[in-house]
């Protein structure tokens, strides 16, 4: 079954950094062919490594997962093509830092492929993926940071990760030499259900009942991805903002079955 979806992605640089080093990507395949075998690409990446490394590295990340993703050799499904479309970011960006002279440039990277009625959802560092469906809430993602470690390990809590002076520092990231292997997890997508990928831009200034609440009220995934990139700016909009907000409508006759999420996790 191929679901029918209204997705919008917004950018916004912020209010105090000069330069916008976060990309967003939509692909979508005209052929019908390709599109039911690879479905939709969503794509946010949050480049970092300053003096123009940070852009290049996210707009490297886009380009490279959407071409190694609907182009690369071979098909072995949508998690592996997911990960050897990291693999070849990763590769992408450490080859640009040493012939460009940008060594430390990475990004960390959410990439969203709806397959059907199955969306795989693959990520590196700390872009996020959410799910909204009713009123629960799951994250799709887990960031790979140095608090977030912590935080599995019981020794800080989430209020106290978020103002922790570590709270940035990335345990994974694309153009980081060591570990590039993203973690992919797969679920089912429903009408009515509303799934977000963002930016630290986004999440690091609201909380979880914000963005249920922003996202239910919204009539459409346009104003959806306007009141989710206000209220960062609203907040001070301290880092730039990146937000691919993706509704699934409910094709006629089609009953959404009732499924409750937690609030946090699955
Ligand atoms: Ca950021």
């Amino acid at each position: 079954m191929e679901l029918i979806l209204e997705y919008t992605p917004l950018l916004d640089r912020g209010l105090t950094r000069e330069r916008n080093e976060d990309r967003c990507g939509v692909f979508v395949p005209e052929d019908p062919l390709l599109r039911r075998e690879r479905g939709y690409l969503f794509i946010v990446a949050d480049g970092m490594g300053g003096h123009a490394a940070g852009d290049v590295a996210a707009e490297l990340t886009v380009q490279t997962v959407k071409e190694t993703y609907f182009l690369g050799d071979g098909w072995s499904g949508p998690e592996e093509q997911l990960r050897a479309a990291f693999l070849a970011a990763n590769q992408a960006i450490l080859l640009a830092a040493r012939e460009g002279g940008r060594q430390g440039m990475g990004a960390a990277a959410v990439v969203a492929a709806v397959v059907g009625n199955r969306v795989f959802v693959a990520h590196l560092g700390d872009c996020r993926g959410y799910l909204v469906r009713g009123a629960g809430l799951a994250q799709l993602t887990s960031d790979h940071t140095w608090v977030q470690e912590r935080i599995d390990a019981g020794r800080l809590t989430t209020d106290e990760a978020r103002i922790h002076p570590y709270r940035s520092v990335l345990t994974r990231a694309l153009g980081a030499e060591t570990d590039a292997e993203p973690d992919v997890r797969e679920t089912s997508l429903w009408p009515g259900d509303v799934m977000l990928l963002c930016s630290d831009g986004l999440w690091g200034v609201t909380s979880g009942e914000e963005l249920i609440q922003t996202l239910g009220s919204a009539s459409d995934t346009e104003s959806a991805a306007q009141a989710l990139v206000d209220l960062a700016l609203a907040r001070g909009g301290p880092d730039n903002i990146s937000v691919i907000v993706v509704r699934v409508l409910s094709p006629a006759g089609d009953n959404a079955p009732t499924v409750k999420l937690p609030l946090r996790g699955e």
